[in-house]
This record gives C-alpha cells, sequence and structure tokens, in this order.
C-alpha cells in the first residue's frame, strides 16, 4: 500500500510539473485545453490548477474564445511568483545565474575561487553568492538555490561522497546542510552532469523529451540521464559514469584505478598530456607548433588547430570522435534515449567531428534503437552548469508541498542580508 501512495504522490507531481510545462510553453491556456493536451480528466486538472494558483504560480488572466459552450478563463504561469538561484561548482571557479518561472537563467556573476576543500570553498561559495544576490533584480520570493556539483552526490543526505575534480577533502562533506545552515535557504544539489541534463529538458532544445542524455565532455566524462522526465540515479546515485567505460585494455591509468579508461584518452587533462609528450615528434610545419611556440598548449589550441586537413590535432580530434562514438552508442544500446546531447568545453571538438560520431554510433548500436536517436551538440555552451542548477531548483520547488511553499519567505532573508557576507 505504501507504494501505491507514493506513487499517486508522484504522478500528482509529475502532472502539477507537466501543466507548468505546457503553461509555459503555450502562454495562455484554458482548462479544457489543458485537459486535451495532457490527457488527463477535467477534475484533474481543476485540482491542479486550483493547486497553482493558491501558491501563486499561476494567474487567471480573463476569458477567452468559446469553443461553442461557456467562454473558458484563461491561465498563464505568474513570472514574479518567484525566482531560484542557480550555481555551478568548478575547482577553481563559481558561476551564479537566476530564473523565474517563465524566462531561461541569465548569469549573474562568474568568479574565479579557490573550491579544492570545504575549507575555504564554502566560505568563498557564500561570499560570491551573497554579494550577486543582492544585486540581482528580483521580484517575488526566492524559491530555492540548486547547486550543480562535479562528483559523485548522495541527493538523498545531500552529501557529497567523492569529487575527484575538486579534492579529497570534499569526501562525506554534508554540503546541503552546510549551505542551508549559511545561507537560511532551500537548498538542493546535483551532479552537474545530471543537472545539464535538466537544463536541456527546460531551457535547451529538447522541451518535448522525457528520455534524454546529455554527455559532459571535458575534463572528465560523465552522463546525466532522463528517463520518463526522472533522473536516472541508479541503486546507489551513481549512475552515468561513462568515463570510465573502458576502451583500451591495459590503456593508460585513470584516477578510479583502472587502465584505459574513456576519460584517459578523450578527456582534457589526458589529451593535453598526450599533445604535450609528442610535440617534439610533430612536423615542424603543424599549426600546434607555431601556438607551442608562444607557450603552453591548451585543448582550445588543439581544437583551434583541427580546423586544419591533415594536421597532427585534425587526425587526434578524429581519433577521439571515434571513441566518444562508441560510448554514445552504448549509451544508445543501453537507454534507448531520444536524444543524447554532447555538451561540455569539448562540445567544440564534437561539432567538427560530429558527422564522424554520428557514423560510429549508427555502425555500432543496434541499427533500430541507433535509427530512433537523434545526436544533438548542446547549445546551452557554458550556461549548462548553472542554468541546470536553476532547472533543479524550479523542478523541486515545484514538487514540493503545498505547505512548503506557502511557507517560503523569512527564511530566505539570510542570504539578502549582510549576514552572508
Ligand atoms: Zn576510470
Amino acid at each position: 500500500m505504501k507504494n501505491v501512495a507514493a506513487n499517486s504522490k508522484l504522478i500528482k507531481k509529475l502532472n502539477r510539473m507537466n501543466v507548468l510545462n505546457i503553461l509555459k510553453r503555450h502562454g495562455s491556456v484554458s482548462r479544457q485545453e489543458l485537459a486535451a493536451i495532457t490527457g488527463l480528466t477535467g477534475p484533474a486538472i481543476t485540482g491542479i490548477v486550483k493547486e497553482l494558483l493558491t501558491i501563486g504560480f499561476v494567474k487567471e488572466t480573463g476569458l477567452g474564445v468559446s469553443q461553442g459552450g461557456r467562454k473558458p478563463m484563461q491561465l498563464e504561469i505568474n513570472p514574479e511568483a518567484g525566482y531560484v538561484f542557480g550555481v555551478e561548482v568548478t575547482r577553481h571557479e563559481v558561476s551564479m545565474g537566476m530564473a523565474n518561472l517563465t524566462a531561461d537563467p541569465v548569469l549573474l556573476q562568474r568568479r574565479a575561487v579557490d573550491m579544492s576543500a570545504p575549507k575555504p570553498g564554502i566560505d568563498n561559495f557564500v561570499r560570491v553568492i551573497g554579494s550577486a544576490a543582492r544585486m540581482a533584480d528580483r521580484k517575488g520570493q526566492l524559491l530555492a538555490l540548486g547547486v550543480a556539483f562535479p562528483g559523485l552526490i548522495d541527493v538523498a543526505t545531500g552529501t557529497v561522497k567523492r569529487s575527484v575534480n575538486l579534492g579529497p577533502e570534499w569526501s562525506g562533506y554534508p554540503i546541503r546542510a552546510a549551505l542551508e545552515e549559511r545561507l537560511g535557504v532551500k537548498v538542493f544539489i546535483e551532479n552537474n552532469s545530471n543537472a545539464s541534463a535538466l537544463a536541456e529538458r527546460w531551457f535547451g532544445d529538447c522541451a518535448d523529451c522525457r528520455d534524454l542524455v546529455y554527455i559532459n565532455w571535458g575534463e572528465g566524462i560523465s552522463a546525466g540521464v532522463l528517463t520518463d522526465e526522472r533522473i536516472l540515479q541508479g541503486y546507489r546515485g551513481y549512475a552515468g559514469e561513462i568515463g570510465h567505460i573502458v576502451i583500451q585494455e591495459g590503456g593508460p591509468l585513470c584516477n578510479c584505478g583502472n587502465r584505459g579508461c574513456l576519460e584517459t584518452i578523450c578527456g582534457i587533462p589526458a589529451l593535453e598530456r598526450k599533445v604535450a609528450s609528442e610535440l617534439p615528434f610533430i612536423r615542424a610545419d603543424d599549426p600546434i607548433r607555431e601556438r607551442a611556440a608562444a607557450g603552453l598548449v591548451s585543448i582550445e589550441d588543439v581544437i583551434d588547430c583541427a580546423g586544419a586537413e591533415g594536421s597532427y590535432c585534425a587526425e587526434l580530434m578524429r581519433q577521439v570522435a571515434r571513441y566518444v562514438g562508441y560510448a554514445v552508442a552504448d549509451v544508445v544500446n543501453i537507454l534507448n534515449p531520444q536524444v543524447v546531447f554532447l555538451g561540455g568545453r569539448m562540445a567544440r571538438a564534437a561539432t567538427l567531428n560530429r558527422a564522424l560520431i554520428e557514423e560510429t554510433v549508427r555502425s555500432h548500436a543496434f541499427p533500430e534503437v541507433a535509427a530512433a536517436t537523434e545526436l544533438m551538440i548542446s547549445s546551452l555552451d557554458g550556461r549548462a552548469g548553472f542554468s541546470g542548477a536553476c532547472a533543479l531548483a524550479l523542478r523541486e520547488t515545484m514538487e514540493s508541498s503545498h505547505s512548503d511553499l506557502l511557507k517560503g519567505g523569512e527564511e530566505h532573508q539570510v542570504l539578502l542580508s549582510r549576514r552572508t557576507i
């Protein structure tokens, strides 16, 4: 019985989000139209709309055109109902954005800070967020703060299990509790790839898909998976670690302890190391040699030079595109998503060799499954992280109980007061 009750609660939450999504996309819709689009019954829609009107997320805007009977009351999202903050954390940087119920996130601040350990990382985080929050143009109440964090997160307890990118001192750190205490605001935290998948669903090119995979291709490689609208967490919340698919038996040592993982061949640090070690053997007239003469070679230099046909970098980027294609084929075979997005700092490299990645996926995935999946390059660029954190905060807020939402208010004052400095 417990499961039945939990399921109907979840269905109610998903239906509420579905209604808000439709209102977001269509602008102005009547209850009858909502019933027709969602396939839900009239009384179910009436109940959901009543809740959304009570918490102020939706407003009635006047009578629409009659379809034969009474003129229907039109509904719209109330953009001034509230807003959320979304923060992306990387080892050397914190980026904070803001979004309301209708508009896409805007970047408020991107600041270089040391996040390599909880101390002084949390102090730095709180300082950046506090000053950006006070400068933001806000309307309505602050609903929540979302955080996109690089590493394995226990979402249920808001604890960092392990963050290879940030540092070992984060292991076991209760980040959600620490931030809620310091900021006085409801905090939601997710792994950055999961958050990016949410960003594609809410703000990207995939407004209609409920099954998608976002592959974050950067320093590490991991996937955020939405299946039927829900983030795939796995048994312990670690689903999506595709960077550790073994591509080359006995290959380079990975920081996970294995050898030949995808990350050790296609991750940014691995690529930069490879180029640096092979530089002396590259032809003197190759464009990368010219870049190297001007200083250290970065992955951006490598991608720039990959545009030159026949160059060292063109061949290197083709090789890694093939490897990433194998991983995407695995993902497609296992999950059968509607869309696979390639994003992260290496998205430009994926654009360059998109046809090759597609061809590799087609020839290595089960034909019917591959044919049903679209490969897209994320258009969110550097915005995926903080946009995903905003999407997480919005989504969790919409899933919150009635009473939680009505409470709102005064607890958020801490974040907006001087006390956070
Ligand atoms: Zn590994």
